[in-house]
């Protein structure tokens, strides 16, 4: 159960609770100089490089940049909430910790409990669904139709399946019974209001309905399945205050403990795929809800499968399923996640193949999947074959992925691999790849790679100043004013290192910057990371010093924008107008940061 804890009692258990003590408990430590070494329980590794500081009070792993305090920890080990694991340690540590809110503010107060009457009103609504399925002479079809999905008894119990009957007003007169009012049931998704007229209608008619978790079991939405081949087959709850399709995975809250298990995870498309998987001792899978896989999907399971771990698309065989891989690939690639895809026999999905083969088989063809990448060569060279014509189709289609995966060793890999495949000069490949990230860039010019190659590198250059300032923020905390005055925040290119910047800057007390604190406000666990990899860092600071960097930072700025103009008056002479349209406009938001620092400085 998630509910809040005062900001007085989280001061409290964090000065009890102590790093060192908390982590020995599943990790096995070794001190060396200040500070204690093991192996890292978010990753597998045989040398030790997760660390933690009994001194800061902090770990950081410098294997898979897993990193942040007490309560992060336990967050991470446990996959549960910060109040969560507030609370473990309050009960570890003896701090009694009220279950009321003391010093919410009245608009948080009011979300929290709408979320929770929302809880609430969707839980009765599953168990109204449910009983409908079991006991009614109508739900009768509908279990029939499970049965012959091969859905047993126990899935439909463990899942709560139900069914919504026939007719207009069922959900909406059970709730009005209970004196819910409607403009709540409303929010919650069920029922509908009807168009120039009073009133409101069940959302949900004549479908198996399949309730949909959120990790902490909250029942946050459902999806509904026709019993015939009436249009739409499937229809989901809308977007409410506690569901969001971009961000649901169905079956997680019972996939979650298998997939840390095995560092592994299965996405199917449909809730039957799902349960089919399920019940065939395949828990470590989960399916996506009508929608593609998207970046927070992502997150989410690179959270439980851990930062080596291994996603497997099982997608149908037919070109929708296969538009869908690809649709993620970029999504993958940029995330840095080992994802792969597995191809059943055509005519076949998981659901149809498991019932038809089984576990043994099913499996079988999941050490085969192959990633992504190769499986879009495969296709491509499949469809276009390997005549001079095809070779070319090929390669032009691969180039945009090719040149948008960002890292660079892995890009110049697949390079290799295409040109073995289509049998081409690798040299040849790597041209075409060029030429299009190079366009991509907003550059017009042509094997001009060596300047391109330069731009690269001063960009890591200016990152690594992004970086040193960040450091110097956590760890000098004096130099604040200074950077807040100059608005030197606003010249980042690195997101997650400005919005870390943003935090630190909200600081109350600036006189003395607590990491430990300062993680707490973050709520990405990648920007905890790097806020603890930088804890790690000894270096010392003075005034002088942090004045160099910051001088630096500001006339590396400018000289960018004289690039830009440059960049601006080529482009003009070129007639290149898309080029140009792109630059201006970057020079237009520079120029208006530029004006916020002048008026900065005047006040
Ligand atoms: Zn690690």
């Amino acid at each position: 159960m998630t509910t809040f804890i005062p900001e007085d009692k989280v001061l409290e258990i964090k000065h009890a609770a102590d790093i060192l003590e908390v982590v020995s408990e599943s990790v096995l430590l070794k001190k060396t100089g200040k500070n204690y070494v093991g192996l890292c329980p978010f990753h597998s590794e045989k040398t030790p490089s997760f660390t933690v500081s009994p001194q800061k009070q902090i770990f950081y792993c410098f294997g898979c940049a897993a990193g942040g305090n007490v309560f992060s920890f336990i967050m991470k080990r446990d996959g549960i909430s910060f109040p969560e694991a507030a609370r473990i340690l309050s009960r570890q540590y003896g701090i009694d910790v009220p279950d009321q809110k003391i010093s919410m503010s009245k608009e948080q107060k009011r979300l929290r409990n709408e979320r929770e009457i929302l809880y609430a009103v969707n839980r009765q609504a599953m168990d109204f669904f449910h009983n409908k399925l079991l006991s009614v002479p109508s739900g009768k079809q509908a279990m029939l139709y499970l049965n012959k999905r091969g859905i047993s008894q126990e899935t439909i119990e463990m899942y709560r399946l139900g069914y919504a009957p026939e007719g207009w007003n069922n959900i909406n007169n059970f709730f009005q019974k209970k004196k819910i009012s409607s403009g709540i049931v409303e929010k919650a998704g069920l029922i509908v209001k009807r168009e120039n007229k009073d009133g409101y209608y069940d959302r949900f008619r004549n479908r198996i309905i399949f309730p949909i978790f959120n990790v902490n079991t909250h029942v946050v939405g459902f999806g509904g399945r026709v019993l015939s081949d009436k249009l739409p087959k499937y229809l989901n709850s809308p977007e409410t205050p506690i569901y969001n399709k971009s961000s649901s995975l169905y079956g997680l809250h019972r996939a979650r403990q298998k997939c840390r298990e095995t560092e592994t995870v299965y996405i199917v498309e449909g809730y039957f795929d799902l349960l089919a998987l399920h019940q065939n001792g395949i828990q470590n899978s989960v399916a996506t809800l009508g929608t593609s896989i998207t970046t927070d999907h992502v997150d989410i399971l690179r959270n439980v499968i851990g930062k080596d771990g291994r996603v497997v698309l099982v997608f149908d065989s037919d070109d929708a399923g296969m538009k869908a891989a690809l649709r993620s690939l970029g999504i993958f690639m940029n995330a840095e996640v080992d994802a792969n895809i597995m191809s059943l026999p055509s005519g076949h999905d998981p659901d149809s193949y498991l019932f038809e083969f089984g576990y043994e088989s099913f499996v079988d063809i999941a050490k085969s999947a192959k990633s992504l990448i190769s499986f879009l060569m495969d296709a491509l060279i499949e469809k276009y074959g390997l005549t001079v014509e095809g070779k070319i189709r090929v390669i032009s289609e691969m180039r945009e992925t090719l040149s948008s995966i960002d890292d660079r060793v892995a890009r110049s890999l697949y390079i290799k691999e295409l040109a073995e495949r289509v049998g081409i000069d690798e040299t040849a490949v790597l041209e075409k790849v060029r030429e299009l990230s190079f366009q991509n860039k907003g550059s017009a010019r042509k094997n001009d790679f060596q300047k391109a190659e330069k731009g690269k590198f001063s960009h890591s250059k200016w990152v690594r100043l992004e970086q040193q300032i960040i450091s110097m923020m956590l760890q000098f905390p004096q130099i604040l004013s200074e950077i807040d005055e100059r608005g030197i925040l606003d010249f980042f290119e690195d997101n997650r290192l400005k919005a870390i910047g943003d935090i630190i800057l909200t600081y109350q007390d600036r006189s003395d910057i607590n990491i430990v604190d300062v993680i707490n406000l973050i709520e990405d666990n990648e920007e905890k990371g790097i806020v603890a990899s930088m804890a790690f860092e000894e270096n010392k600071w003075d005034y002088d010093g942090c004045l160099n960097i910051l001088n630096r930072f500001e006339s590396v700025r400018n000289k960018k924008e004289n690039t830009l103009i440059k960049k601006i008056k080529e482009a003009e002479e070129n007639n290149d107008f898309e080029l140009l349209s792109k630059l201006l406009s970057k020079k237009q938001k520079m120029a208006v940061l530029s004006e916020k620092q002048k008026m900065a400085l005047l006040k």
